[in-house]
């Protein structure tokens, strides 16, 4: 269908876009292949939900999602100003793409990141240029120190897991001030030194972060970014001119419940944290190499088994891993930390695979 241009088609925006994991729904599925946590939200949460006020369901929610916001805000000891809040950080960081990197020269990141952002990118017909991680999978310093129009990657690294320091960050938003650079933190809270103390530093720096992972609430879809305000500012003006009510009421009611309950949210990390560190150790034992990942995840290559069979085989059992079939990781599995007991049927199914 695709294939036969009308006239009309001529003006199509045509774009190829981004291939979320899958989201299946069996029985006794195994589900490593998001990133999701797999503990609860916060009680808090499921009681709020309880006793949601359905009447505020008839109006348009707060457009500068007010309740939200401040509740971030004085989590982080920022200002609501400093505070941006978006339907998950993919909504934060399409909005990000679209009003910081307006430049003939062309945005940096990694040849190996998150796959959304050659997607923006396309889409928002901005130039790119793709900067090689090095063999350990690290992110080379110098690589950003050229001119650029802006500059984006995830710390920790996704899919690599590689975390690199404050200074590192540091270094590279001081030798870029005439551009935004965008620090993605989805995965920070598994460990990682957050470079939210710099944006008080450096108003060119931006740090997005999410409820995804670490909070338990991808279904919510709540997301984040903090910087100058002037930053968050632009944000809005360009927010405003697309959709003044991206958050639902149950998303900033429940969000902000979420932030309220901080034992809660630290006692799951810890858990997911530890569970990691277990499976570091097993999948060594298996015969799995890895870099160190700072995630909730592990970017692992096999010995002797190709990625995409395992891969394939885990599938047949209900156990989903993401497999990313692009150079330079096609022999790679990302899998996210499940529980413990998830992670011991993952790691039987695999010693059973691989024993044939
Ligand atoms: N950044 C990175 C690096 C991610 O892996 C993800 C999850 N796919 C996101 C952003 C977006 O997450 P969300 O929209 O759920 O906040």
């Amino acid at each position: 269908m695709r294939s036969a241009k009308n006239g009309w088609e001529e003006n199509v925006r045509k774009v190829t876009p981004y291939t979320p994991g899958e989201q299946p729904d069996r029985p006794h599925m195994i589900k490593l292949n998001t990133n999701e946590n797999p503990y609860p939200p916060a009680p808090a949460v499921k009681e709020a939900m309880k006793s949601f006020p359905m009447d505020i369901l008839r109006l348009y929610p707060d457009p500068a999602v007010g309740r939200l916001t401040c509740a971030l805000a004085d989590y982080y000891g920022l200002k609501p100003e400093n505070v941006f809040v978006g339907v998950g950080s993919d909504d934060v960081l399409a909005t990000a793409f679209l009003t910081f990197f307006n430049s003939k020269k062309p945005i940096l990141f990694p040849d190996i990141t998150y796959s959304f952002y050659d997607v923006w990118a396309n889409l928002y017909q901005i130039p790119y240029k793709l900067q090689p991680l090095d063999e350990d999978f690290a992110i080379v310093k110098e690589d950003y120190l050229q001119e650029n129009g802006g500059i984006i990657f995830p710390n920790p690294n996704a899919p690599t897991g590689v975390i690199q320091k404050i200074e590192f960050i540091e270094d590279i938003v001081k030798a870029n001030r005439n551009v935004v650079v965008i620090i993605d933190e989805a995965y920070i809270d598994f460990g990682g030194e957050s470079c939210l103390p710099l944006i008080e530093k450096y108003e060119n720096l931006l740090v997005v972060q999410t409820f995804s992972k670490s909070r338990s609430l991808a279904g919510l879809r709540i997301g984040f970014a903090m910087g100058h305000e002037k930053l968050i500012s632009y944000l809005n003006d360009v927010k405003y001119s697309i959709n003044s009510y991206t958050m639902n009421q149950p998303s900033i009611v429940l969000g902000v419940e979420s932030i309220k309950e901080d034992a809660y949210f630290k006692e799951t990390i810890e858990k997911v944290i530890a569970t990691r560190e277990r499976s570091k150790k097993k999948l060594k034992e298996l015969g799995f190499s890895f870099q160190d990942s700072y995630s909730n995840f592990i970017f692992a290559t096999h010995e002797s088994c190709p990625a995409k069979e395992l891969f394939e085989a885990l599938k047949k059992q209900d156990i989903y891993v993401r497999y990313f079939n692009k150079e330079r990781i096609s022999d790679y599995l990302r899998i996210s930390i499940g529980t413990d007991e998830e992670m011991d049927r993952l790691f039987e199914a695999l010693s059973c695979i691989l024993k044939h």
